[in-house]
């Protein structure tokens, strides 16, 4: 297993550290050999070399089996022209490496139920994961741009238009990755769209049906994205997986991201046809608490675990990481970010070595 580690910016650096550690715990136990080499990216890369994704950078991203994401940007770099900006170094990557399918898993662990601002009953025990399709739809689409308007009321006025596009062989790819996630989960896929208004979305919804069929043992459903924003705060636990588009993926993610209320817990994975990924923190490179030893490690943890499940097939290896996060939360150890009166507060190192303790 050949592994990139791009730590990036801000708390990038700590938290990939601990990651880095559980990782390598895991694999000696399991008697995995892996080949890990870091490189700079983001504002650091941009200060050491006046690129966010240098050259030498994208050239391990790309001999590697999967990459292991810290954060990247910071106040210091918010006036630097738009090529030259940390962020740009996550697009570039997604573009270079034809990651296509996001995955976003919401987990509620039964600890820290309290920190949703929903009702306990309505959020406990969640476990859903949220499929975006990252590289098509109305984000990319051609042609785009600001004009004159030619017709309508307001004819002569500047007109934005943006154009929303999928190729059936798209959302045929898109919705295999999902079929195999439910295999692995809960076996119930609900495939989102807005076929009632949008062409792109009528095919979406032929073609996600049509793929349904090859998985017979998985429970198919399909769903409005307007009553599935909805849904996901009414009742989130009758998902499982959940398919999309660009566009609805961006903003559904977001908000199931919120039902369990904490950002340092929430892991990801963007993953091209080959299986490569790119495994990542949802949350930034928290510039107001970088260096303090304050941050938590456990979304650049479960990354970690994603990474083994998903690129590496190590579904055992990956349960042993979960379970070690379940047991040290269980344990009342919390990072100041899900702190609560009759908790233990720690440190982002303290966290990393109580989960190797765990393990
Ligand atoms: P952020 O996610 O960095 O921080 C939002 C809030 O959550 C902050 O108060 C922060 O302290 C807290 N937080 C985030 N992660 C935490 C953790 N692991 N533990 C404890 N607290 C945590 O979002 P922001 O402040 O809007 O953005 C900061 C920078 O990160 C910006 O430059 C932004 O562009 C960048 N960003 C990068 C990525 C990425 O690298 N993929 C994603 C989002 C934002």
């Amino acid at each position: 297993m050949k592994i990139a580690i791009l730590p990036g910016d801000g708390i990038g650096k700590e938290i990939t550290v601990e990651a880095v550690r559980v990782l390598k715990a895991v694999c000696s136990m399991a008697g995995l050999s892996m080949e890990l080499e870091e490189a700079p990216v983001g504002g650091t890369a941009y200060d050491a070399l006046g690129d966010p994704l240098p050259e030498s950078t994208l050239k391990l991203a790309k001999e590697a089996d999967a990459i292991l994401f810290g954060a990247v940007g910071g106040w210091q770099y918010d006036t630097l022209p738009r090529a030259k900006r940390p962020e740009q170094a996550v697009l570039g990557l997604r573009k270079h490496l034809n990651l296509f399918a996001n995955l976003r898993p919401s987990i509620v662990y039964p600890e820290l139920v309290n920190a949703s601002t929903l009702k306990p009953e309505v959020v406990s025990g969640l476990d859903i994961l949220i499929l975006r399709e990252l590289t098509g739809d109305i984000y990319f689409g051609q042609p785009r741009g600001i004009r004159i308007a030619e017709e309508g009321p307001f004819k002569g006025q500047r007109e934005g238009f943006d154009t929303m596009r999928y190729s059936e062989g798209e959302i045929r790819r898109i919705m295999h990755v999902g079929f195999a996630a439910a295999r692995k989960r809960g076996k119930k896929l609900c495939s989102v769209d807005k076929a009632n208004v949008l062409e792109t979305m009528q095919l979406w919804k032929e073609v996600a049906a049509d793929v349904a069929t090859e998985y017979p043992d998985i429970a198919f459903s399909s769903m409005y994205v307007d009553n599935a924003a909805m849904q996901l705060v009414r009742n989130p636990k009758q998902f499982d997986v959940i398919v999309t588009g660009n566009m609805f993926g961006d903003i559904l993610s977001d908000e199931a991201s919120m039902l369990t209320g904490s950002i340092g817990m929430q892991p990801s994975a963007s993953l091209n046809e080959s299986k490569k990924g790119l495994y990542e923190p949802i949350h930034g490179s928290a510039p107001d608490i970088a260096g303090k030893d304050v941050a938590n490690p456990l979304a650049t943890i479960l990354s970690a675990a994603m990474m083994l499940r998903y690129s590496f097939d190590q579904e055992a290896a990956a349960d042993k990481i979960e379970s070690a996060v379940r047991k040290v939360l269980a344990l009342g150890l919390r990072t100041a970010d899900i702190f609560e009166t009759g908790t233990t507060k720690v440190g982002t190192r303290e966290m990393g070595d109580a989960v190797l303790k765990a393990l």
